[in-house]
């Protein structure tokens, strides 16, 4: 990112002007109090939203992207497996190919078995964990997390940032995690 800035309609200058790199494979946290632009950096980098100036550039290729929100972002109404497959269902997954990376990706974030549990059946953490395997089930190079461990106790917490960087590692990926929490970014990020 070089100078990126943004002001909504509004007037508020809600980020910038911000440079920012990130290597590939990094694990990179953008650190900050409430307001100063943490999700506004995150949109602009996801492409949901458009800088007022500067640019994002990536210069081995779009890679693809993933977000992850704090609110876990359920239907109540779709089991787990169902939830994790419905992006690949959108990208026209053959029905198989879906289905077997959707338990795979349950699995590796520690549901295995639980494809067929509806969100008021599980805890936050568990919930978080859906949202995670939805994200890593697309296989995105770049993921985007946006506070996403803030709503949990700080058990759950621990034990999510402990899964995540064994994911990050197995995976390669490239991540750019948003939190308020000294600690967690110290604990997680390069
Ligand atoms: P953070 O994620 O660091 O808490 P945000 O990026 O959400 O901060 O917001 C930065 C600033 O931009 C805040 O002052 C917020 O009120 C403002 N803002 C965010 N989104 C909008 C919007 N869609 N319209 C107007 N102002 C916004
Ligand atoms: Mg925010």
């Amino acid at each position: 990112l070089r100078g990126v800035t943004r002001v909504f309609a509004s007037g508020t200058k809600a980020l910038g002007p911000f440079d920012l790199d990130v290597g590939e494979g990094e694990f990179v946290s953008l650190l900050g109090p409430s307001g100063c632009g943490k999700s506004t950096a995150l949109r602009i980098i996801a492409g949901l939203l458009q800088p007022s100036a500067g640019t994002v550039t990536f210069p081995n290729g779009k890679p693809r992207i993933d977000f992850v929100f704090q609110d876990p972002t359920l239907l109540p109404w779709a089991n787990a497996g169902e939830t994790v497959r419905l992006p690949l269902d959108l990208a026209r997954v053959p029905r198989a190919e879906a289905d077997a990376r959707a338990v795979s990706a349950l699995a590796r974030v520690g549901l295995e078995g639980f494809q067929s549990a509806y969100p008021r059946e599980l805890s936050g953490g568990m919930r978080m964990r859906v949202s995670i395997a939805r994200a890593l089930a697309a296989k995105p190079s770049l993921l985007l997390m946006d506070e996403p461990f803030a709503a949990l106790d700080e058990m759950t917490r621990q034990e999510l940032n402990d899964d995540l960087l064994r994911l990050w590692r197995d995976d390669g990926l490239t991540i750019v995690f948003v939190t308020h929490s000294l600690g967690e970014s110290a604990y997680l990020s390069n």
